[in-house]
């Protein structure tokens, strides 16, 4: 599979980050997990095509990984009908909640005729996606939210959606993974902050899983200039590769 981190920022404004949004790119179809401010933008940016995007996997209902669906969906609506073409049916994964929140905002923007589908996904669930699965457990976050790990016969990306460090994703990462990101808001100066994720936690939760690299994301304006250090507390004791993303950067599995 193939991994473009679109969006590595959260719901404070930062000039060089959108919010949360991951495009994967399997041999059958592009999925996107999470689509915050900015992203719709960054996928034209990537270079894959929007009308394509037919299944999206949220990880919890923040607006900073939800807010441009609808602009999605508006874009594949028009665009469409500026050709003529008919425009496929969303297919949105979410954690409990997700049907209500999907129904009312659809209610709310009713020139929106584009078919959505959700499938709702409760810990320990597991469902096929092309030749894949992609199976879900919760998370600690401050409402329902789910961490997705995605394998396919060639690759397994295991990604955490908002979280603070939990041994639900620690299981996720059973057997081999080719990449785990997982959300690092904040350097571990803000230890005490609760909902996410600092370094030396991570570090402390992963250290001797079989993940050939950890990717940081989720990156709060407290993180910018500390992206070294936060790579290296992470080092301390997991051997594996580590980078902190930016967007738009490619992972080719
Ligand atoms: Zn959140």
């Amino acid at each position: 599979m193939n991994i473009i981190l679109l969006g590595t920022g959260v719901a404070i404004p930062q000039l060089e980050k959108a919010q949360s949004g991951i495009l994967v790119k399997t041999p059958e179809e592009l999925l996107l997990f999470d689509c915050g401010a900015g992203i719709l933008g960054r996928i034209v940016q990537s270079g894959y095509d929007y009308c394509k995007i037919h299944k999206v996997f949220f990880t919890h209902h923040h607006l900073d990984h939800n807010s441009d669906f609808l602009a999605l969906l508006k874009a594949q609506q028009l665009t469409a009908l500026d050709s003529d073409a008919q425009v496929e049916t969303m297919n949105v994964y979410g954690p409990a909640g997700t049907q209500h929140h999907v129904a009312q905002l659809l209610e709310l923007y009713d020139y929106l005729t584009v078919n959505v589908d959700v499938t709702e996904l409760d810990d320990g669930d597991s469902i096929r996606v092309g030749n894949g699965v992609a199976s879900v457990r919760a998370t600690k976050h401050s409402v329902s939210s789910i961490a997705y790990r995605m394998q396919t016969p060639t690759s397994t990306l295991v990604y955490s959606g908002d979280t603070e460090p939990a041994e639900s994703v620690r299981d996720l990462c059973h057997g081999d993974v080719d990449v785990l990101i997982h959300e690092c808001s904040f350097p571990d100066a803000y230890a005490s902050v609760s909902n996410h994720t600092t370094p030396a936690k991570l570090r402390d939760l992963i250290y001797d899983q079989h993940i050939d690299r950890i990717v940081l994301t989720h990156l709060y304006p407290h993180a910018s200039g500390h992206e070294d250090a936060m790579v290296d507390v992470v080092k301390e004791r997991f051997p594996g590769r580590v980078d902190v993303a930016y967007d738009l950067m490619k992972i080719f599995l």
